[in-house]
């Protein structure tokens, strides 16, 4: 059996378990908070993406003050540029379930990476120019060297 992951709360203090986000000093509507996280997220091709991640948490319904049932949606994440920061331990412990296990090392290593390829492109492409503005010249050169001889002639 997994080990009960205990968080600490950065508003009251207070040491609780997974599954028991509210009640945050001691108020049972309140959420606890802890340090923020943040999640990296990479598309297929390497590139940060804007992903959103909806009902992190289960859709929720409940009663309000007027005795109407109120729906209350899952919470999500929304990445930015491939990151995401959150406070919110439901959130982090349902990302870290849902395999948003990448780490700021990897994500820049895979931007790193990236970035290489493309300098590496553009090595290649000025290479090609230059060869082949050699060869423009060598041929020009001929032609000049062709008409110069067929004037001599
Ligand atoms: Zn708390």
């Amino acid at each position: 059996m997994a080990e009960v992951q205990t968080w600490k709360c950065t508003t009251c203090d207070a040491d609780f378990k997974s599954g028991h986000w509210k009640g945050c000093g001691g108020d049972a509507e309140v959420e606890h908070r802890v340090a923020p996280k943040t999640y990296y997220n990479l598309s297929d091709g390497g590139l940060p993406t804007a992903l959103k991640v909806n009902n992190i948490s289960p859709l929720r319904q409940t009663v309000n003050a007027k005795g109407m049932t109120v729906t209350i949606p899952g919470k999500k994440a929304q990445f930015l540029n491939g990151t995401f920061t959150t406070d919110d331990p439901e959130i982090q412990f349902n990302m870290e379930k849902r395999g948003f296990t990448m780490t700021a090392e990897q994500f820049r290593e895979a931007q790193e990476s990236d970035k290489e390829k493309a300098g590496h492109a553009k090595a290649e492409l000025q290479e090609e120019r230059t060869l082949r503005h050699k060869a423009e010249r060598e041929l020009a050169e001929l032609k000049a060297a062709k008409s110069k001889a067929k004037a001599a002639a």
